[in-house]
């Protein structure tokens, strides 16, 4: 750790605005960075246009060739590095840089331009991409924007390695520091180094964007879409990041520095005597055993999710497959990702959800025409009715899979009694082809809806017939029921899952998978939220799934309070009509009973 007296002369050296302010972005990887401002300048470079002669045209295209050639190299040894540091899934993001370097419009129309305009390669090739990129923005398609991103990052790549200096990018930081950018591209991550970057924070970018996913997977305290943190900070600036509440700290006094200081050594001892529990069991004092499970986007997540302690797989958010590419995933690269987790937990469960596009989650091997309510749209289960040859392949490769472990299935977004009978009977029928066609799968595959809108909370007792298990969608059930869009920060305020209407509707779900005999888990952010974990407990909940490293603070939580304790906390939780009241009492047993914890 830095000394703070330097610090502070390092900052008023720098520093042109040595004003403290409080930044306030979306928290994407948990962990407290204290540490000098290092800003990537990732912007475009400036291109001159300059005239070659006849005779030096052909060198021209060489020179670019070489270029590119080099460029493939940078790349793939990027993905090599990334597959060995977080595995091959990870290392997928950067396919799409290479096949943009075998791309017509962007490598071979360059190589035509050169020879017919007489210009530098690039002036030509910068100029090409700007076209490409304009379509990419122009289709309004999620996956082909972010492609965007991934065409900057090779661009400037090819710029670099035309102007000989192809090594780096950006400057990398001397010292250990926390990094700014405006965004981060996965290549920009994969060069940091991370016994360098302290933490890092950015203008744009949310909580799934593929640097927030790498900044969780490097365990690297992270502050996302901070929308003008690189304008506001100046270089060499100390500052504060609390990945946990998304707050970036400019220029902390004494005092915050002390207190920050103070909360990053507690939540380092915090997190290491967590990690003590990972073997023991999660039960309470009083012999209750819950079910603590891990939520995962891709497969390789599951060694997170087992080096914290999960005891199975609540929600494998499948559509992660068939994200940030521009074809499906087969049937069988599917069954090839659901057998390796389902082996890999044997014999711990493994709760797969089918589908879930739609809302924010696009593939462009979809055709998703843009919606005015894409979260009341064309979505999850409602897709995979409609499309029901992707649908298929997805069951079928479930249930493949379900002979290598412990595999349950699990529906999204289910609105109805009559949706979830046409889910089950085409579940039916593609169950019969596999028998048909002597394909093994697991006869008892349990199945589960997820509850998540309000209208399927409403009927629970009657999906309770159809199915083993429910698990509620918190994410989506607030959203339904308190109408606030869970992406727009404007109304993030209302998005809250304390209010009294959200309670009683898990209430209801819980009570009616009771009375039918079949367990409820959650699986929305709730789960992970330590003020709920007791709350949940006493309300009847069999099962938590959150983010693995939500794991072992619940965990600890749950091996603190009898389950007689947990129903008193509960009740009195259940009888305020305000969200805030609700809250202040939860924080309040908290505090009472374990004292300060760095939440
Ligand atoms: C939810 O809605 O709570 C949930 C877990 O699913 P997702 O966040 O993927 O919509
Ligand atoms: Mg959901």
């Amino acid at each position: 750790m830095v000394n703070s007296n330097k610090r502070r002369r390092s900052r008023n050296l720098k520093c042109s605005n040595p004003e403290v302010s409080i930044l306030k972005g979306i928290p994407a990887s948990p962990g407290i960075a204290i540490g000098h401002a290092h800003i990537l300048d990732l912007e475009r470079m400036s291109v001159k246009e300059i005239d070659i002669e006849e005779s030096r045209v052909e060198v021209e295209v060489k020179r670019f060739e070489k270029a590119v050639a080099k460029t493939k190299k940078d790349f793939a040894s990027i993905q090599r590095k990334i597959a060995n540091q977080l595995g091959e899934e990870k290392a997928r993001i950067f396919d799409a840089h290479l096949l943009m370097l075998e791309d017509t419009m962007a490598i071979d129309e360059t190589v035509d331009r050169i020879k017919k305009q007489k210009k530098n390669a690039e002036f030509i090739f910068f100029q090409n991409l700007e076209n490409v990129r304009k379509t990419l923005l122009d289709t309004g398609d999620e996956y082909l924007r972010e492609r965007a991103v991934d065409l900057q990052d090779v661009e400037r790549r090819v710029l670099r390695n035309l102007a000989g200096d192809g090594q780096e990018s950006f400057d990398r930081p001397e010292g250990q520091s926390i990094v700014l950018a405006k965004f981060l591209t996965p290549s920009d991550t994969a060069q940091l180094d991370r016994n360098k970057v302290l933490g890092f924070v950015t203008d744009l970018g949310g909580r799934t964007s593929h640097a927030a996913i790498m900044a969780r997977s490097l365990e690297i305290p992270a502050v996302v879409g901070l929308k003008e943190v690189t304008q506001k900070v100046c270089p060499g600036d100390l500052l504060v990041i609390d990945g946990v509440h998304g707050i970036v700290i400019v220029n902390p006094d004494e005092r915050t520095l002390l207190e920050y200081e103070e909360k990053q050594k507690l939540f380092i001892e915090h997190d290491l005597e967590l990690l003590s529990l990972r073997d023991e069991p999660a039960a309470t004092l009083d012999g209750r055993s819950i079910e603590l499970q891990a939520n995962i986007e891709l497969p390789d997540e599951v060694e997170t999710a087992l080096s914290h302690g999960a005891r199975g797989i609540g929600l494998f958010r499948t559509e992660y497959l068939y994200l940030a590419r521009s074809d499906l995933p087969s049937e069988s690269e599917q069954y090839e990702a659901y057998a390796s987790v389902a082996e890999r937990m044997n014999p711990d469960p493994v709760v797969i959800r089918t589908l879930d596009l739609g809302g924010d989650k696009f593939v462009s091997g979809l055709n998703i025409a843009p919606e005015p309510n894409p979260y009341l749209g064309w979505r999850a289960i409602r897709i995979c009715l409609e499309r029901k040859d992707i649908f298929k392949m997805q069951l079928r490769a479930i249930l493949k899979a379900s002979i290598h472990g412990n595999i349950r299935i699990m529906f999204p977004m289910i609105s109805g009694l009559g949706e979830l009978q046409e889910v089950k009977k085409f579940y039916y029928e593609v169950q019969q082809e596999l028998r048909e066609d002597g394909i093994p799968f697991n006869e008892d595959c349990h199945i589960g809806v997820m509850i998540e809108v309000p209208a399927a909370a409403l009927v629970a007792r009657e999906l309770s017939q159809e199915v083993d298990f429910f698990s509620i969608g918190t994410n989506d059930l607030i959203q339904y029921t308190i109408a606030v869009d869970r992406g727009n920060e404007k109304i993030a305020y209302l998005f809250n899952h304390f209010h009294p209407a959200v309670l009683k509707f898990i209430q209801m779900i819980i009570t009616a998978g009771k009375e039918r005999g079949i367990w409820t888990g959650l699986c929305g952010e709730m789960a992970g939220d330590p003020l709920c974990v007791w709350l949940l407990l006493g309300m009847g909940l069999d099962e938590f799934s959150m983010s693995p490293i939500a794991l072992p603070e619940a965990k600890r939580l749950i091996r603190t309070i009898t389950y007689k304790e947990a129903l008193e906390i509960a009740n009195e939780a259940l009888s305020f009509t305000k969200a805030k009241d609700v809250e202040d009492f939860l924080r309040k047993q908290l505090h009472e009973r374990l004292g300060e914890i760095p939440l």
